[in-house]
């Protein structure tokens, strides 16, 4: 007879294939129908609120996997922090302005763009943001990330763009904005000043050169040794393209400087570079001898001879000179150089530049006007060599500043430009202590964001392009004056939120202001305005203002910024200045960084190496869900690896957690809440410990959580799924909940526990698997209040009633006890006393101070160890004793056991084949069926 029929074996539809790929759009379409995002402000409502602001990616091409890490970062705070209980929203914004678009956009308008006003050109620019803003929207709900999509922020909204107008006005009233010359990294093919975060660094091969300046002053009141002799200052540089802007040579004041007669003449290098010079030089097998040693304090003030120009560079000092490479003695030209333009400003020298927009040399330096920068390299070694000045020359591969849209090589030049004063109100100042207030997690970037604000240069906020904000000043016709009043700036701020930043491109200057202005120096009225833009981080970086303290759901300043940790110096850089410059105070309460996405073995992603992994594939391949584990379940304060390996590992660690809820669902298929729910009280001992557990777990989860830690609570939750209930509690109750009578109290009370800890365990997988949690909370038995959607409840509460550290003692007791029984079974195994572990009988004869305790377990021990029958014997009764090594006097003895094995639940007993009706079964299991 088979009795398979009168057991309660597991039913569910909850497929074991999780089939991502097509479920997923599925369950988003559902989300979007029941308003999810609504949903959950519908119930969060009067909850504490906290504010993640959204920093904004630049609509360009699709989401990449770095964009979809931040994203789906952002969305695990932000679920986690509903479900801890805040009201959190989320409102995600786009950078819509910039060089990159514009030039995507010069791009596809081919010719036809020399044609075009620069009003017709931000039409277009505005279109192709338009198009990625949409792409990517649909790109980023995809992941499954909740967020107030339909009412996105753009940069290039006309209430935005009229709120950077304003901010922008409130710092130049303030008188923290000025124009100036100044050298700035400028990228001569896009034609524009860069930002610092514009910049990247890449090997680049130069030509380095060795060049004489003779000296004109006569050296011999200071230094009597060098009386009559013909003297030369000797220059390393990389950049040959700017010795014909060299204005001054800079020494150390403290290092050694020695003049070293050698074929005839006399050189200045530094003691300690002079041997590898010489060499350099071609003097090495040369006779040569020092005439005279001393500081270069010595020799400040003395002057030197350009070698191709009929002007003079003089000798100052610097205490940025360094003895690694060079001869000591450093070229310094104020206009292509931040350090060079720093000691010139000491030494009033001029800023000066000689090169145009094009980066070609203008008619100042006439042997090389028109000519491109890099290209005259050459010509100016060939003519410095012509003159008897260069020592010596020799190709270097260098790390040099690159254009990070064009990649083409950039240099510095200074141009008029305008800037946010670092110094003025005391900017940097109150930056650095802002930064104080501000908790950075993890704490490192404190120190980084601190370096940079400390170094920095005056911010310089112009671009020479169209697709931007502009900067809105107006200059006087008539005597140069630049000026903005706060009616004018209140006329533009109005005009901008109409018709949008356009309009400042479309009217004339009157047209502009209110109506009666004259220039404030001279009082004519005849204007023009100002042609450049702003550069996007100045855009980005209001977004405090313009999204956080406009919209009513938000609030300045926000509880989290959370960026890739190249936003120190970017995005969290650029809105704590403007913040601080505007409102005395950062614009967050916290930032969090993340690292970046690198391949298996650890390097950048790049098309180049061909090792890009795409976030559509692998959504295509695994499905969303399984691009959201891998986020969670890696650290992102560091870099974050991913590969094939790694994807599959985590598909098989996604498989054991499914399994585990499916199993759960399957033994409540018969479980109604209402009416069969066991109370804690009553519950078997075994499951009381699965609750303990269970609360542990919640209590490690939910602080993982708070402290933003996804993969430890990832980890937490599969360890829970893995060890406790699959290898040991669900294992272990397999008896019971089979071959119990269905409604029996044993039973229920394991279904009671079952349920509880699915309930808590799918709410705390919600914020990291957002799609499989809404697939199992739909699977779960209903029971009152029970929400439609897993995303509309709070984590569980730990339940203080079951902490109960004695039964957990006693449970945790008899889990190692158990470990060793099943020590001692696998060895019986391999000697081949039995088949099964059901097959066997244990006698344990346990040390004295645990022999009562056993007695009063001896039937939750033998269940726990899944053997048919458990004895407590005395040491003796033990044949073949195995001897536990963690127990010290416990002993346990594995025989085959009595009686035959049951044909219903297959442990053996001597009351099988009592009853004629029923032969085959235990009388355990008779009782059962004689029962139902
Ligand atoms: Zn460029
Ligand atoms: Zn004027
Ligand atoms: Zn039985």
């Amino acid at each position: 007879m088979d009795y398979k029929d009168s057991l309660n074996l597991p039913q569910t539809d909850f497929p074991m294939k999780a089939n991502l790929s097509q479920k997923e759009p599925e369950m988003l379409k559902m989300w979007e129908e029941m308003h999810i995002y609504e949903k959950i402000r519908e119930v969060s409502k009067g909850r504490k609120v906290y504010i993640l602001h959204d920093g904004p990616p630049y609509a360009n091409g699709n989401i990449h996997l770095g964009t979809a890490l931040n994203k789906v970062i952002k969305d695990m705070v932000i679920k986690a922090k509903n479900m801890a209980g805040f009201d959190s929203i989320f409102v995600p914004g786009w950078d819509c302005h910039g060089l990159p678009i514009e030039h995507q956009v010069d791009k596809e308008l081919g010719e036809g763009r020399h044609s075009m006003s620069q009003a017709e050109k931000r039409r277009f620019c505005r279109r192709y943001a338009e198009k990625y803003v949409d792409i990517q929207r649909e790109q980023f709900k995809r992941l499954g990330v909740f967020g107030d999509w339909e009412n996105p922020y753009l940069t290039m909204a006309y209430d935005y763009e009229a709120t950077t107008v304003e901010e922008l006005g409130k710092l130049f009233l303030a008188g923290s904005v000025y124009k100036g010359k100044k050298p700035v990294y400028w990228c001569a093919s896009c034609k524009t000043a860069l930002a610092e975060a514009e910049v990247e660094y890449a090997d680049h091969s130069t030509p380095s050169i060795y060049v004489k300046f003779p000296m004109v002053s006569d050296i011999s009141p200071v230094r009597p040794k060098l009386k009559g002799e013909k003297i030369s200052v000797v220059v390393w540089t990389t950049t040959p393209w700017t010795i014909p802007a060299n204005l001054a040579i800079a020494l150390h004041p403290e290092f050694c400087y020695v003049a070293v007669k050698v074929a005839g003449e006399v050189l200045i290098i530094a003691k300690e570079l002079m041997e590898r010079c010489l060499a350099a030089f071609g003097y090495g097998d040369k006779v040569c001898e020092v005439l005279d040693e001393f500081s270069g304090a010595a020799v400040e003030g003395l002057r030197c001879r350009h070698p191709l120009i009929d002007r003079e560079s003089i000798l100052i000092l610097a205490p940025f000179v360094v003895l690694d490479t060079g001869t000591g003695c450093v070229h310094i030209a104020p206009g292509h150089g931040q350090e060079d333009y720093e000691i010139g400003m000491k030494y009033g020298l001029p800023n000066y530049a000689p090169v145009d927009d094009d980066g070609n040399f203008t008619s100042d330096v006439p042997d090389f006007y028109g000519q491109f920068v890099f290209a005259a390299n050459a010509g100016i070694a060939k003519k410095l060599g012509e003159a008897g000045a260069l020592l010596g020359s020799a190709e270097v591969v260098h790390s040099y500043p690159h254009c990070w849209r064009c990649k083409n090589p950039i240099i510095f030049r200074s141009t008029e430009q305008w800037f946010i004063s670092m110094e003025k109100n005391d900017l940097r100042e109150k930056a650095l202590r802002a930064i104080d207030s501000v908790e950075w997690i993890p704490a490192w970037g404190r120190d980084r964001i601190y370096g940079m604000i400390e170094n920095r240069p005056d911010w310089c906020i112009s671009r020479q392009r169209s697709w931007g904000v502009p900067i809105t000043m107006f200059y006087c016709d008539h005597c140069g004056n630049e000026f903005l009043t706060e009616e004018i700036l209140a006329h533009v701020v109005e005009l901008v939120g109409q018709h949008g930043a356009d309009v400042w491109f479309e009217k004339e200057p009157q047209d502009l202001m209110p109506a009666g202005q004259v220039c404030p120096v001279c009082r004519k009225n005849k204007f023009y305005k100002e042609t450049n833009i702003l550069d996007v981080w100045f855009d980005s970086g209001v977004s405090h203002a313009a999204v956080l303290e406009k919209r009513p759901e938000l609030r300045s300043p926000a509880d989290m910024y959370l960026e890739g940790s190249d936003q120190h110096r970017g995005w969290f850089h650029s809105s704590l200045l403007e913040s601080v410059g505007t409102r005395k105070r950062a614009p967050y309460k916290s930032v969090l960084t993340h690292g970046f996405v690198v391949d298996g073995e650890g390097k950048k992603m790049s098309k180049s190496l061909g090792n890009v992994i795409d976030s559509q594939e692998i959504i295509e391949q695994y499905g969303a869900e399984i691009l959201r584990l891998w986020v969670a379940a890696e650290d992102y304060t560091d870099d974050i690896r991913i590969s094939e390996e790694i994807l599959k590992r985590l598909v098989e660690a996604y498989r054991r957690i499914r399994n585990t809820s499916r199993y759960l669902l399957g033994n409540l298929y018969d479980f109604d809440c209402k009416s069969d729910m066991v109370s804690y009280d009553s519950m078997e001992g075994i499951d009381k410990w699965a609750l303990y557990r269970l609360e542990e777990i919640v209590r490690r989860v939910r602080e993982a959580y708070d402290r933003y830690q996804f993969h430890l609570a990832f980890y937490t939750l599969y360890n829970y799924c893995t060890v406790d209930l699959s290898a040991l509690y669900l294992d272990v109750l397999k008896d019971r909940l089979y071959t119990s009578k269905a409604e029996s109290k044993e039973r229920r009370s394991a279904q009671s526990a079952m349920h509880t800890i699915l309930d808590a365990m799918v709410r705390l997988l919600a914020p990291i698997l957002t799609f499989t949690a809404e697939e199992i909370w739909a699977a779960l038995p209903a029971y009152e209040g029970k929400e439609k959607s897993v995303h509309l409840t709070t984590f569980p509460e730990v339940n203080q009633q079951y902490i109960n550290p004695e039964l957990a003692e006693s449970w945790k007791t008899m889990i190692a006890i158990r470990s060793e029984i099943a020590r001692a079974v696998e060895i019986a195994r391999k000697n081949k006393v039995l088949g099964h572990p059901l097959d066997a009988s244990v006698d344990i004869s346990p040390p004295e101070d645990l022999r009562s305790f056993l007695e009063a377990h001896r039937e939750d021990m033998r269940a726990l160890s899944i053997v048919s029958q458990l004895n407590i014997v005395e040491m003796d009764g033990i044949s073949e004793p195995y001897r536990s090594g963690e127990f010290e006097g416990l002993v346990i003895g594995v025989t085959k056991a009595r009686g035959q094995k049951c044909n219903r639940c297959w442990i053996y007993s001597e009351s099988v084949g009592a009853d004629t009706e029923h032969p085959a079964i235990c009388g355990r299991c008779l009782q059962t069926l004689r029962a139902t």
